[in-house]
């Protein structure tokens, strides 16, 4: 077994019992992105001499009886959308932002260097968070491990393509509508999206603020409760974040073995329709089997707004907060300024017209629009109308079942370019996760199998919110039945001895 397929768990254990040094955890993890990294392409940035400098000071503090923290020891990658002020540019994956360094680190940041981790890069992604393949980076597109022509999936690409292919065994993601959900699906890992409010966004480079949430990445249901673990909390500096007080942050991993029960699992008839591939349909219902094999109970549900209304609705409500977010983009306060400009304001047009991509423009302006003042009753305020409902249809589902289950995508990893095209066709890999985000819900995507051709299915679980702790336990039910996990992707096996 290679040090790269240690779990984070394993990896802190050793390093803290001094089996094994951070340096040796790092020098695996860095020889792994040596080896994978020209081919999968998930880091737009390494910082190989930060990461081997933390690492000699971590062993120096355990072998001084420091205690170190959670993640001792334990290599992470970071969405490119995180601030860090380790010296790497963070550039969102967009050009505005190609040289620009963050003078702060993100709140997440802070409580990974806290806990000991070692961060060793940051990872690509759609710019501004804005897609579903990171097939929208303004620097490469990231190539899935299990078939490297298709998508990791995104935004979070980079990030759940790192974790797949062994790089590393954890990574920090953000979600808007699916962004880490959705990428692990596509790439075999775990990913979780916190209930909003759950972890700090001080520091995350601001998408659609009411829906953007951090969230872990990990091979293993117990990794993410640990990443999870190290970075949720209060924190005066976002002010959507919850007090301690209000919502303590439990103990995720110490209960995390033990089965909720009884367990009633709602299905709701919505996810399973029209548009569902059904290799993917056949692997979810196997996974609720294995449920129900273990005395859960399946309940049929409705979700009447969280389908239908659902993509409509998030693109209008993260269209208009994203053409806020990103007018501060001028050329002048951040990053890219046009060098051919005229005047100050041909400068601004200039500097945004080359600094973003299209997918942020349109973006940008479908947000105008729908803000503006002859079409903000018709779109805007509908929308946030719908948004309500949406939340009702989970506050309801939720007075009746634990949690909710369904495929995390209509389909498996799809070919690169495939609906670089047609915008929509790509807004609707989504269909099944921009709802939570809406919702303001956790929600995990687990690793539930593989289609005839090896590619990776997802299975979804969405809870009510601030019940992580009950979500991973449930993930963990499933996880410990059936483990797909350890499959080592075909690019990861093909260059080990
Ligand atoms: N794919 C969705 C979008 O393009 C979700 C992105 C995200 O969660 N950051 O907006």
């Amino acid at each position: 077994m290679a040090t790269t397929d240690l779990t984070a768990c394993e990896i802190r254990d050793a390093v803290r019992r001094r089996e094994m040094s951070a340096a040796e955890a790092t020098e695996a993890s860095l020889a792994a992105i040596a080896a994978l990294d020209p081919k999968i392409k998930a880091f737009l940035a390494i910082d190989a001499d930060g990461a081997r400098r933390r690492a000699a000071d971590i062993d120096r503090r355990i072998a001084a009886g420091e205690n170190v923290g959670l993640l001792a020891g334990v290599p992470v990658a970071v969405k490119d959308v995180l601030c860090t002020a380790n010296g790497l540019p963070t550039t969102c994956g967009s050009k505005i932002l190609q040289n620009w360094k963050a003078p702060y680190n993100a709140h997440v940041i802070e409580r990974l260097l806290a806990e000991g981790a070692v961060i060793v890069g940051k990872t690509n992604m759609d710019e501004f968070a804005m897609g579903s393949s990171t097939e929208n980076s303004a620097y490469f597109t990231t190539r899935n491990p299990w078939d490297l022509e298709r998508v990791p999936g995104g935004s979070s690409g980079g990030s759940a393509a790192a974790v797949a292919a062994r790089m590393v065994p954890l990574a920090l993601g953000s979600d808007t509508g699916g962004s880490i959900r959705q990428p692990a699906a596509l790439c075999n890992v775990v990913g979780l999206k916190p209930t909003y409010g759950r972890v700090s966004r001080y520091g995350l480079v601001a998408f659609a603020s009411s829906l953007d949430q951090i969230g872990p990445f990990a091979r293993t249901v117990r990794d993410a409760a640990l990443l999870l673990q190290a970075t949720a909390g209060e924190d005066p500096r976002d002010s959507t974040c919850v007090l301690n007080k209000d919502q303590p942050v439990p103990d995720y991993l110490d209960k995390l073995d033990e089965p909720v029960a009884p367990l009633r699992i709602g299905v709701p008839r919505e996810f399973f329709g029209a548009g569902l591939d059904p290799e993917v349909e056949k692997a979810v219902r196997a996974a609720l089997a294995a449920y129900e094999k273990q005395g859960a109970t399946l309940v049929e549900i409705g979700l009447p707004h969280s389908t239908e209304y659902a993509i409509a609705t998030y693109y209008i409500v993260a269209t208009s907060e994203a053409s806020s977010n990103l007018a501060r983009y001028d050329g002048v306060h951040y990053g890219y300024r046009s060098s051919d400009h005229t005047d100050m304001i041909d400068m601004y047009m200039r500097s945004r017209a080359q600094g973003f991509g299209d997918e942020v423009k349109r973006r940008i302006m479908l947000g105008t629009y729908a803000l503006s003042a002859g079409y903000y009753d018709a779109y805007y305020k509908n929308a946030l109308r719908v948004r309500r409902l949406i939340r009702s249809d989970f506050e309801q589902a939720f007075e009746k079942v634990d949690c909710i289950m369904g495929p995390t995508t209509p389909t498996p990893a799809f070919r690169m370019g495939e609906k670089t095209a047609d915008p929509l066709s790509m807004y609707l890999s989504d269909v099944y996760t921009v709802s939570a985000n809406l919702a303001a819900i956790a929600g995990v995507s687990v690793p539930c199998g593989f289609t005839a051709a090896g590619l990776p299915v997802g299975l979804q679980i969405l809870s009510g919110v601030f019940t992580e702790d009950r979500l991973l336990r449930i993930a963990r039910m499933y996880e410990r039945e059936v483990d797909w996990a350890s499959r080592v992707p075909p690019t990861v096996a093909e260059v080990r001895p």
